[in-house]
């Protein structure tokens, strides 16, 4: 069974449209078998960050509906030890048993429609990159997500439903340092008219640039150089997006059955046809940028690193942290010093953002 979340990333028509390469599923994925290579490697020696690892206060249950399936799925965020990362704990729904995912790229099983983890064919977890994204822009390092269905909810498209959700609960610092990833070289990926590149930064910088056809996108670059306070207020809103003409298409196909109004920004040629337009001006190329937050969140820890891709989608996102794993010498861990308890951002996570006016919609949106 293919994976049944839809995104905007895979609209043909477009230049941009360039992840519906169909045929990509990880032949060998090692569902069971993280890659854990270096995971043991010694920090390097330039240990300057000081934040502490983050799990959740308590645990805290979300509902919703499968984008692709229209079915109700519900997820139950737990906290979880320091180091263990994020996990999903796919509940089976029949005889198999119940599997931990681990969130990384090993564990890729689909990047055509959404970001997959698990094996198609058995139990998977579908559409996780907006979820990652909240946990990786609010910074909360170790959680384990227990999911009864095969999708993550979609909620309302964007990652807001789950950044308040991670504020709802709290957030709190372990004993253990944050585990980094530095990018040591720069590394570079591409398919079509895709390409990335992630080189190495002092920081976790995003810039992700789109260019499609419709006179509703067009051309649109942001770049964000990523905290919890510009996460939440400058990306977690932006809805996944799509075409009309594409939604007939995929729901004649079986799929993006619970896709609607509520959950998508949805274009027909040149105009925005939900009623309340759009939450910022640029919303496509910042959901983008999430999707890209929520994808590399699946190196297992916080990059260091500046990420740029143009025209990309989930498979170059994907590919970005193939490439950076394939030679030991693209990265290497580093944990921030411990003798301070000063967190690496300028707020701790889960405070309050004291900047949500400047985040409202452009116009008030419908979902
Ligand atoms: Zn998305």
């Amino acid at each position: 069974m293919r994976s049944g979340c839809r995104d905007a990333d895979t609209i043909l028509h477009f230049r941009c449209a360039l992840e519906l390469a169909y045929g990509f599923i990880g032949a060998d994925m090692t569902m069971f078998d993280v890659k854990m290579t270096a995971q043991n490697k010694t920090a390097g020696n330039c240990t300057t960050r000081t934040a502490r690892q983050t799990t959740l206060k308590d645990s805290i249950r979300i509902e919703g509906i499968g984008v692709h399936s229209g079915n109700p799925s519900s997820i139950v965020l737990h906290p979880a030890k320091s180091g263990s990362g994020i996990t999903f704990l796919r509940k089976s729904d029949g005889d198999a048993m119940d599997q931990l995912i681990p969130a990384h790229v090993d564990n890729v099983g689909d990047t055509r429609l959404c970001t997959v983890l698990g094996n198609p064919e058995e139990l998977y977890v579908a559409t996780v990159e907006h979820l990652l994204a909240a946990l990786r822009g609010m910074s909360v390092d170790n959680v384990l997500v227990e999911i009864d269905a095969a999708e993550v909810p979609v909620m309302d498209g964007s990652s807001r439903p789950f950044v308040d959700a991670i504020r709802e609960v709290g957030t709190t610092r372990q004993s253990a340092p944050r585990r980094y990833i530095r990018v040591l070289r720069e590394v570079n990926a591409s398919h079509g008219q895709a390409h990335a590149v992630l080189r190495p930064h002092d920081g976790t910088r995003f810039d992700v640039e789109i260019d499609f056809e419709s006179p509703a996108i067009g051309r649109q670059r942001f770049i964000a150089d990523l905290t919890p306070e510009v996460f939440a207020k400058d990306i977690s809103r932006a809805r996944t997006f799509g075409f009309l003409a594409e939604a007939k298409q995929l729901r004649a196909m079986g799929l993006a059955q619970g896709s609607s109004f509520d959950n998508s920004v949805v274009i027909d040629d040149d105009r925005v046809l939900n009623e309340g337009g759009l939450r910022y001006e640029d919303e496509f190329v910042r959901h983008k940028l999430l999707d890209a937050i929520g994808d590399l969140a699946l190196a297992g820890s916080q990059l260091l690193g500046e990420y740029k891709s143009v025209c990309g989608g989930h498979k170059l996102n994907s590919m970005i942290l193939e490439a950076l794993f394939a030679d030991p010498r693209n990265w290497c861990y580093e944990d921030a010093a411990s003798a301070e308890d000063q967190p690496m951002f300028s707020a701790p996570v889960g405070a309050p953002v004291g900047l949500e006016a400047a985040s409202q919609p452009v116009a008030a949106a419908k979902a």
